[in-house]
């Protein structure tokens, strides 16, 4: 056996095939799979093999489509089959809100140049005749829904990858994975180790295992999942005499899945009475085996199914398939880099290996050969999750994620398994005060803070929901009295050394600001794309305080540490820094209250050190409110002390709390963009407009100056613009197309209802040229046009004297 590679993919399934392939595709050739058995032994082997590009992430479905696509060439490159069956699909609507989902996902598939179509019930059984249509309002049809031979489609990956120079190792099982100081790795197989300068972890069912051996946690966890596959069905059978093949059918009502199996029917489940597997971990003596069958547990799906599809009650069932998969907390793939762990890569967590294998593979060869993807990833990075997360989190979450696989996935909604689990110390004061809570990055973040009979739960809706007034409420406060707030949740960093200076700028694309002040600055990667947009704050000329994201943590501790050197001390101190913010026209006046420091002489951008009735404090003057605004960071176990000196000092004032909701309004007037929704890998500052924070005119060669000024100098094609929406009820959410002359020319990337200026407000992109006509557009909200004219003018302030003053 070879005994040194450059990668070791750990795993034969359809995943690590698809790894081993797209490495050689770009052009690594030198390349290994280890396989404790035979290719497929996983849950590879036992998949119903059905394919779909349907996904709420806009990423994940594009990566979808590419895996689709992909089936083609590999079949084309290989000379082997995949089985594929390209026969469509349709996913069903019983109610307003399963439409309203499939509206929003077909609008977003007009600029992805996905060809979907929405369809009525008559045109639904034309298409799909075993459907009893009865309550159904309408449906999505996709032409790229079909399935594949599962060990095939394996087998053609691993062929494509052999033809690329990659060497296959069945048989070989993976004992150790032991870390040379170097950062390369020895793999420790029953046929030898192999030295090996990057490992990739595919492991599937075992990927816990297998992770384990690097001293990794994985949160994913195996559930069981059951289909059947009927005998002949006369229907199937006339359509079959007809040349034709009947379509997929997802009916999220029954949470099933229907497709067609030589002359009968094939429907599996998302049930509710689910069960999660090996929950101590998968053992070794398990291989291309099928759990018992468990009639019991899907008996209400089966009752369910006969009446949407009647033919089933006629043909016997045939074979019953029964077997575990993997599923991550959010039941989207774990890829890439692993936090912390030098050239150990993950590729595990993938519920849909034949939906999701190609662009799982893509994604991770791209990260690996060139140092970053080409589109955002963050909806399947291994680090959209920080190392708080563990197996006690992960199972509920998971059987949460199994249960509400089909369900409606509202933009509001708040998932409740698992919570609350992280929470600061004003957790309890807050429930009191009628804190309805939300979670990012498993920390319980306050929403709302529901008074009188305002609802103490928010009703997930596609439309405004029913914390309309409760937000509405405390965004008055802030713009017309104070409002305060938690600023736990943001990530922060201290870095501090003689060379810290030198370091920032390299790795932040801005300017550094002097001591006792901040600055603004986008993260640039080497391609130009946004992976951060950061306060720096200069506490001395040596020690810095960065924020940001607190759900990029992992993801920019990550970089950090690929790009620590030597005189840079760096500290993730996100937790333990916490806070407040308080922001409107009377913040000065409070805070003035409650601290002996001079606070007049305090400008707009400046940073100090000052205690705050008995917390030691770090004092910014900064607001994401956009008003004049203060945010006070203390020490966790100083927190509670700060809030009630903070809010005491408020009370003549009117100070009044105010939660995310209002703060997304609150930003809308004054167009600040938002992590991930403005700011992401896919778009670059210039298009973006935080090009403006970039310092071209620093000395330093910082990440990504080259493809910025590229980019300055040709211009981006698109920019990002505001919109006043004639909106009704529903205001957009994010990627809902823009329509200019009858064409779509751009997408939304959020937006919301302005309480302050009583508006609808959407950000999004129009290509350059025709920005500076500031056309009147159309924008598709759950399937309804919508008028939308640009505004340059904020809603709120436009001069800045209120935020500067
Ligand atoms: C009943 C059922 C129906 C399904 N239907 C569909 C469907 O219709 N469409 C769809 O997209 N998905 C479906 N899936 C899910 C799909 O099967 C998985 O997404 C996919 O198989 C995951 O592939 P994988 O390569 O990640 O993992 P696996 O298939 O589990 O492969 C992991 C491989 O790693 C090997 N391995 C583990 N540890 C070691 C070690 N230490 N040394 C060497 N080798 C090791 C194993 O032997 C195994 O071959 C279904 C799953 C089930 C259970």
């Amino acid at each position: 056996m070879q005994t040194t590679t450059r990668v070791a993919v750990i795993g034969g399934g359809v995943v690590g095939a698809s790894v081993l392939y797209h490495l050689t595709k770009l052009g690594w050739s030198d390349v290994m799979l280890l396989e404790r058995s035979e290719l497929t032994s996983g849950s590879t082997w036992h998949a119903a093999g059905g394919f779909h590009t349907l996904n709420g992430d806009t990423n994940m479905a594009a990566l979808q489509g590419y895996t689709i696509n992909l089936y083609k060439e590999l079949e084309e490159i290989t000379g082997l089959s995949c089985g594929l069956h390209h026969v469509g699909g349709v996913t069903l609507a019983d109610n307003q809100d399963r439409f309203d989902m499939l509206l929003a996902e077909r609008a977003k598939h007009r600029f992805m140049g996905l060809e979907t179509e929405i369809v009525g019930p008559e045109e639904i059984r034309k298409i799909a005749p075993v459907t009893n249509t009865d309550g159904i309002l309408g449906a999505l049809y996709d032409p790229l829904d079909g399935h594949l031979d599962p060990s095939g489609t394996t087998h053609a990956y691993a062929k494509a990858a052999r033809m690329g120079g990659a060497v296959i190792e069945t048989h070989c099982m993976v004992r150790e994975t032991n870390q040379r100081p170097d950062g390369t790795w020895d793999v420790v197989t029953d046929k030898g180790t192999i030295h090996a300068e990057h490992v990739v972890n595919a492991g599937g069912l075992w990927a816990r295992e297998v992770g384990a051996m690097a001293g990794i946690y994985f949160p994913l966890h195996p559930m069981e999942h059951q289909y059947l596959v009927t005998e002949e069905v006369p229907l199937i059978a006339e359509m079959m005499a007809d040349g034709k093949e009947h379509p997929h059918v997802m009916d999220p009502a029954g949470e099933s899945y229907l497709r067609q199996e030589g002359r009968g029917l094939c429907i599996g489940f998302y049930e509710q009475p689910c069960r999660p597997w090996a929950v101590d971990g998968t053992s070794w003596d398990f291989g291309q085996d099928l759990l018992p069958n468990d009639f019991d547990k899907i008996e209400q799906s089966i009752d369910f199914a006969y009446k949407r599809f009647p033919e089933l009650e006629r043909a016997g069932v045939k074979n019953v398939i029964h077997g575990p998969f993997t599923f991550a907390p959010d039941g989207n793939p774990l890829v890439g880099p692993v936090p912390g762990v030098r050239n150990y890569w993950s590729a595990c967590g993938v519920m849909a290996g034949f939906s999701q294998g190609g662009g799982v593979g893509l994604m991770l060869a791209q990260w690996m050969t060139q140092g970053e993807t080409e589109r955002d990833t963050m909806a399947m990075d291994v680090a959209r999750f920080g190392d708080w997360i563990t197996p006690g989190y992960t199972l509920p979450k998971v059987i949460e994620n199994y249960q509400k696989r089909f369900s409606v996935a509202y933009p509001n909604e708040e998932l409740p398994a698992a919570r609350p689990n992280r929470t600061t110390p004003m957790y309890d004061i807050f429930t009191d005060m009628g804190a309805v809570w939300g979670q990012q990055y498993g920390l319980e973040v306050a929403n709302y803070f529901a008074q009188g009979d305002e609802p103490t739960y928010e009703t997930p809706s596609f439309r405004r929901s029913d914390a309309f007034a409760a937000t509405a409420r405390e965004v008055k406060a802030v713009r017309n009295a104070v409002g305060i707030n938690e600023v736990q949740n943001f990530g922060k960093y201290r870095v501090s050394g003689p060379r810290a200076r030198a370091w920032l700028n390299r790795i932040m694309a801005g300017r550094v600001p002097a001591p006792g002040r901040l600055s603004l600055t986008p993260m640039l990667s080497p391609k130009g794309r946004l992976i951060g947009d950061f306060t720096i704050s200069c506490l001395a000329e040596d020690h810095f305080q960065l924020t940001a994201s607190y759900g990029a943590q992992a993801f920019h501790w990550r970089w950090f540490l690929h790009h620590q050197e030597e005189g840079v001390t760096l500290c993730n101190i996100s937790d333990q820094r916490t806070g407040f913010q308080i922001a409107g026209p009377f913040a000065r006046k409070v805070l003035a209250a409650c601290t002996r420091s001079d606070i007049s002489d305090m400008r707009f951008l400046d940073v100090r050190r000052m205690t705050v009735g008995m917390a030691d404090c770090i004092m910014q003057r900064v607001s994401y409110t956009g008003d004049l605004g203060y945010e006070i960071y203390c020490d966790p176990m100083s927190q509670r002390a700060l809030w009630s000196t903070l809010w005491a000092a408020g009370q003549p004032h009117g100070i009044t709390l105010f939660g995310m909701r209002a703060m997304m309004s609150l930003r809308l007037d004054k167009f600040f963009g938002s992590w991930m929704a403005e700011f992401s890998p896919d778009y670059t500052a210039a298009e973006t407009g935080l090009d403006r924070f970039i310092s071209f005119k620093k000395n330093d060669d910082f990440i990504g100056r080259a493809a910025a000024e590229a980019d300055r100098d040709k211009g981006p094609a698109r920019r990002l613009v505001a919109f006043e929406v004639d909106a009704e009820d529903a205001d957009v959410q994010g990627y809902e197309p823009i329509w200019l002359e009858g064409k779509v020319v751009g997408f939304c990337t959020s937006g919301g209802y302005s309480h302050h200026a009583g508006k609808s407000i959407a950000l999004g992109f129009l290509p350059s040229d025709r920005v500076g006509e500031n056309p009147d557009v159309e924008i598709e909200i759950l399937g309804q046009m919508r008028r939308a004219k640009v505004v340059t003018e904020p809603l709120f302030d436009p001069e800045g004297t209120r935020m500067r003053g």
